[in-house]
């Protein structure tokens, strides 16, 4: 596959510990491009909206909650497979279950303080960026 771009979020806990250029030296050592970066403070209405797929989940209250807490990175992410290599890069959400050398294996907490967000398919990855990122934002 040619080049492809997926969105990539460095969640509160990420910005809360400083450890968001420790993050990025993973993504880019994976042979990822950082071409859209942003450290915004997600609203509630933003994050509602982010997770709707999981709005009936038990989680999803603090999960909004948790994305609202602090600072976030949002990124676009662009590479050779860029969604199925963040989401190998990224590990099992939750960090336990993480592989060895992955984001989450290395920096998690916990299932759901998780240090990262990667989009689940290329579909997903388009309207994802749309949400947070114009065109005029991401210089590859
Ligand atoms: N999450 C959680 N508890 C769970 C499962 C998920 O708090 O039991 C949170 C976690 O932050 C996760 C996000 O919800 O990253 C989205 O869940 P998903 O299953 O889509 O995992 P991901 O695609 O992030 O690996």
């Amino acid at each position: 596959m040619a080049n492809e771009r997926t969105f990539s979020i460095l969640k509160p806990d990420a910005t809360r510990r400083n450890i968001t250029g420790a993050v990025n030296a993973v993504i880019e050592a994976a042979g990822l491009r950082i071409v859209g970066q942003r450290r915004i403070r997600m609203t509630r209405a933003q994050a509602e909206k982010f997770y709707e797929v999981h709005k009936e989940r038990p989680f999803f209250g603090e999960l909004v909650e948790f994305m609202t807490s602090g600072p976030v990175v949002v990124q676009v992410l662009e590479g050779e497979n860029a969604v199925a290599k963040y989401r190998e890069v990224m590990g099992a959400t939750n960090p336990a279950q993480a592989a060895d050398g992955t984001i989450r294996k290395q920096f998690a907490e916990s299932v759901g303080e998780n240090t990262v967000h990667g989009s689940d398919s290329a579909d997903n990855a388009k309207i994802e960026i749309a949400q947070f990122f114009t065109d005029a934002d991401i210089a590859a």
